[in-house]
């Protein structure tokens, strides 16, 4: 069960354990669950339970939406090309065109990649179809803007101005476009299956961080969620669902011992940051 817990953040965060702190760990876990029920307010959602089946769905939405996508590019080129006359002026239309473009490309890479963080890909298939596999919303990002940018370029039809606006505006969309859909920490099924097996116990992520984390403890625990006011809490599939599809690389290091762990079989953001680093 995911639950988002909403921490009262007055608190300063530490850094880490002092020495002195660890003398007396019952008194402080004392003192730590009075401050606990005192200081902070936490907030339970509902909720978003592991969808675990088909991803069809969400593949045929991302390829409808991608062929949206280029649908919008073909006009902006009809438009170039004066094989279509906009009912207005060429620029808004021609950028009006490219937003849109940017906006179905980048949700078509968001419901590729939760299909790929719900069913990933077996390492099996070999590195370079696991990448392609991946990070098809980048290949598709280039396929929706390239090709329009290049006769953008050449393009000898329209004004100076219109023709550096419209292209400044398809490279910037072509940057935003490429960047929200990569997918910078892919998972394979393997390691899936392995962090489900391994991990039983709940693990924890923050609202934008890209890797979830094994212990939220305020005191010992990892420093780098310490801090963070809302914090969610679930199964480690949820986890990957909700695109953490790595261990945060100081939870490697720190409990990942304790907890019997096999980090060779695991995915892991970063490599280890070891105890003492
Ligand atoms: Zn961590």
């Amino acid at each position: 069960m995911a639950e988002k817990i909403v921490r009262n953040t007055t608190k300063k965060s530490a850094p880490a354990a002092k020495p002195a702190e660890k003398a007396a760990p019952a008194a402080k876990q004392a003192a730590e669950t009075v401050k606990k029920t005192a200081n902070k307010q936490q907030t339970v959602i509902t909720p978003n339970k592991p969808t675990g089946g088909s991803t069809v769905g969400l593949r045929i939405g991302a390829c409808v939406l991608w062929l949206l996508a280029i649908a919008c590019e073909v006009l902006a080129i009809m438009v170039l090309m004066e094989y279509f006359i906009p009912p207005f002026n060429a620029m808004t239309f021609l950028i009006i065109a490219i937003v849109l473009d940017m906006a179905l490309a980048i949700i078509a890479a968001q419901l590729w990649k939760k299909a790929n963080h719900i069913k990933p890909m077996s390492e099996k298939r070999g590195k370079f179809l696991f990448y392609l596999w991946n990070e098809l919303g980048v290949i598709m990002a280039c396929i929706c803007f390239i090709p329009l940018i290049i006769l953008l370029l050449k393009n000898d039809k329209l004004d100076k101005r219109t023709k550096t606006i419209t292209a400044i505006v398809a490279v910037v969309a072509l940057l935003i476009t490429g960047a929200a859909s990569a997918d910078y920490d892919p998972i394979t099924a393997e390691e899936k299956q392995q962090a489900e097996q391994q991990i039983s116990d709940d693990v924890y992520w923050t609202q934008f961080g890209h890797k979830y984390h094994l212990n939220a403890d305020e005191e010992g625990g990892c420093p780098y969620i310490r801090s963070s006011s809302t914090l969610y809490k679930g199964s480690v599939t949820e986890a990957i669902e909700a695109g953490r599809t790595a261990i945060c690389s100081y939870c490697a290091g720190h409990y990942a011992q304790e907890m019997g762990l096999d980090l060779d079989q695991l995915n892991i953001e970063g490599g280890v940051v070891e105890e003492g680093d």
